[in-house]
């Protein structure tokens, strides 16, 4: 094997690379959700390659959709239990509070009052149970409802949780207040133990072989499909995909597919070519491109850093700025909470 002397990023840049990038992914894609990669194709021969806003819910350009609102619902939780110093501190529950404010029209970027413009049918399901109960347990969506909607705002477990059982339980949980399929839920830990992995500085190929681990184990009396879709990920190639659309190995035709998604962000995990270049081919795949992107975007991000991620898109990004400041305020002890 070629040595590398070249020392990766460090551990911070790739989480603020993580948080950022599914920022950028989540963006850039919002232009041309629900599209087919033919009309993508068509429109953009070069590849959709700038952050530009517009697409169905006419974006301004660099703003959150859904995808990164809901991962900073998640990533807040996290920094008000750092806050907190308290070990009892709920951190699902806060995930829950702060995911229901932002469907209930507390968020920053939008008016007092004003309700999200893109919410996934879990989501709302979910959310609108938590308003009733207020029990992160029993607030799911229900098993078949098997979207990429906790896939997508997951991401801050794996970076800030360094206990590995912890880490899987947390994945879980906080999946569950909207998407309690089993696969969703096994798909969160395994995305999520997979940064972990690649934050503690481990190779693409043992990240992904630690993820596999965290499916055999928790799929043990299922039917092993989130550890197949692992695999399908390693045999796909990004490139081919943006080229053709989606192979008919992919069983939801990358329209929100929980697994579909997970298959996806370990092909652009796999690709060797810069961030920017497999970002873009993800989202020239189509059809759910914003999320697509967010969550091969987080993986993207861990592996090669925040300085792989394009000026051009950062300067851009609605949350770039507090990202970095809760990602920085949450480095700075290791080992805690
Ligand atoms: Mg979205």
């Amino acid at each position: 094997m070629a040595q590398n002397p070249a020392p990766g990023p460090t551990r911070q840049s790739r989480i603020i690379g993580a948080l950022l990038a599914l920022h950028a992914g989540d963006s850039l894609g919002a232009t041309v959700e629900f599209k087919t990669h033919a009309q993508i194709a068509s429109r953009y021969p070069s590849g959709l390659r700038d952050i530009v806003g517009g697409g169905p819910f006419n974006w301004p350009a660099g703003h959150a959709t859904d995808d990164t609102d809901l991962t900073r619902a998640v990533l807040i939780a996290y920094k008000s239990r750092r806050e907190s110093g308290s070990a009892d501190f709920d951190v699902v529950k806060a995930a829950a509070e702060n995911s229901l404010a932002w469907f209930d029209g507390n968020w920053p970027g939008r008016a007092p009052g004003e309700l999200p413009k893109d919410v996934g049918n879990a989501t709302m399901q979910g959310l609108d149970k938590y308003r009733r109960t207020r029990d992160p347990e029993r607030s799911g969506a229900g098993q078949g409802s098997a979207g990429n909607g906790s896939l997508m705002r997951c991401l801050p477990t794996g970076l800030f949780q360094s206990d590995p059982e912890l880490l899987v339980q947390e994945s879980m949980a906080i999946s569950k207040i909207t998407h309690n399929d089993f696969r969703c839920v096994v798909a969160c830990a395994v995305y999520n133990s997979i940064v972990a992995a690649l934050i503690r500085g481990n190779s693409v190929d043992d990240a992904i072989e630690a993820g596999e681990a965290v499916a055999v184990r928790l799929e043990k009396r299922g039917g092993g499909e989130v550890y197949k879709s692992v695999q399908l990920g390693k045999e796909l190639k990004i490139s081919d995909m943006a080229q053709r659309g989606p192979p008919r190995s992919l069983p939801g035709g990358c329209s929100g597919y929980v697994l579909d998604s997970l298959t996806v962000a370990i092909a652009a995990l796999l690709d060797q070519r810069r961030l920017e270049d497999v970002l873009v081919d993800v989202v020239g795949i189509g059809r759910d491109t914003d999320t697509n992107a967010a969550i091969a975007g987080g993986l993207l991000g861990t592996r090669d850093g925040v300085e792989s991620i394009p000026i051009r898109w950062k300067e851009v990004l609605q949350f770039g700025e507090e990202f970095r400041a809760i990602a920085a305020f949450l480095s700075e002890e290791e080992g805690t909470g």
